[in-house]
């Protein structure tokens, strides 16, 4: 089946990731056969997120060469027929939906049933990481992309516009599973260090919590400036030593620190700064270390034992974060600036310079329009 309006193309072009710090390279690759609740999308929107550089850099074990673009926005261009989400509402033809980017969980392992921790199944997929281009079209940096069986599309809801879910994108469901964690109660105070994409969806879901004092710590000025635009109510850079930051933070928190810390900034000091500015019996999560930045040493007396601290590292997220944040961004699009977030824009061909803004932190979100007649 396939739309009477959009003839398929015989192939597409997709910017290819070919192997560690090597320049990106634009391949045609066919269209799939779509099997019963298999679709291919045209895509609108992709993104570039940290973990892409990441995967650029070689520190992820991934199949070479690969379709980076792991979270994205496409329009179904064709099915096999079958398609629904999760509720059984049809998806067809036309449709604009996003995709959970990690498939096949199992349900049938020791960590999925035993631990319940899916995140950690150990058959997991994820599209743009852990598939090989050689597997077909299983990225968003790709004209189109293949929806295999049982990949769970929703919709977008007519109120959430393609660009504001994308400008949240990968960091959105980052930041609610990590905000999640975090139980946040209301009026509790909250830090955040690191102000890219997940920090400052963090900051947007710690203040929808009802956190009365949400404090972003990091740099630069603008993406601060940025934070209070998302919900935070106070914000220090990071010319200001850790000690006086510490300082201040106390002084806002009747000199005990913030009930919950979440680190997103992926730089080891953080979780040491992190387990300073909670107060004792708070939670701290860690969810910027999707790499390995490296060690820091943290001292188990005071920082931890003492303290009677909450430390939970956070990785990966599961269906539910993805479905709600879907949710949360068309209720709140319009409070909290997320389509705001993109700050550049890039054809295939210029995928290598959309991953040398992200790298270099000119942008906070670039953005892969593979079909930019279509935006
Ligand atoms: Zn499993
Ligand atoms: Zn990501």
């Amino acid at each position: 089946m396939t739309s009477a309006t959009t003839p398929l193309s015989i192939t597409h072009a997709a910017a290819v990731m070919t192997g560690p710090n090597q320049p990106l390279r634009i391949d045609h690759l066919p269209t799939p056969t779509l099997a019963p609740r298999s679709a291919l999308l045209r895509t609108l929107y992709s993104e570039v997120c940290g973990t892409d550089v990441h995967l650029h850099h070689g520190k992820l074990g991934v199949p070479f060469p690969i379709i980076p673009g792991h979270v994205s926005v496409g329009v179904v261009e064709a099915s096999g027929g079958g398609l629904t989400d999760i509720e059984g509402g049809p998806i067809k033809e036309g449709d604009v939906v996003t995709f959970l980017d990690v498939h096949e969980t199992c349900n049938n392992c020791y960590y999925c049933l035993v631990a319940r921790q899916p995140t950690k199944c150990p058959k997991r997929k994820v599209y743009g990481i852990s598939y090989s281009a050689n597997d077909g079209l299983l990225g968003g940096w790709a004209e189109a992309i293949w929806m295999k069986p049982g990949v769970k599309m929703i919709k977008l809801p007519k109120e959430l516009t393609p660009e504001t879910f994308i400008g949240g994108g990968c960091g959105l469901v980052t930041a609610l599973h990590a905000v999640d964690m975090a139980e946040i109660r209301l009026g509790e105070s909250v830090a955040v260090l690191g102000v890219g994409p997940v920090g400052q969806s963090c900051v947007a879901f710690a203040s929808l919590s009802g956190a009365s004092d949400v404090i972003a710590i990091g740099a630069p000025q603008a993406r601060l400036d940025f934070a209070h635009r998302m919900g935070a109510t106070a914000s220090f850079g990071l010319e200001i030593p850790p000690a006086e930051r510490l300082d201040a933070v106390r002084k806002r928190t009747g000199g005990r620190g913030v009930e919950v810390v979440i680190e997103a900034s992926g730089a080891p000091d953080a979780v040491s700064q992190a387990l300073d500015l909670v107060r004792d019996g708070g939670r701290v999560i860690v969810c910027g270390h999707y790499t390995d930045n490296g060690s820091i040493e943290i001292h188990p007396h005071w920082q931890l034992n003492r303290k009677h601290v909450e430390l939970k590292g956070c990785w990966g997220s599961r269906y539910d974060h993805f479905h709600r944040a879907v949710a949360l961004t068309a209720k709140y699009g319009d409070q909290k600036p997320w389509r705001e977030m993109v700050s550049g824009r890039y054809e295939l061909d210029r995928a290598g310079d959309a991953l040398k803004a992200v790298e270099t932190r000119s942008a906070i979100k670039a953005l892969i329009v593979p079909n930019p007649s279509l935006v």
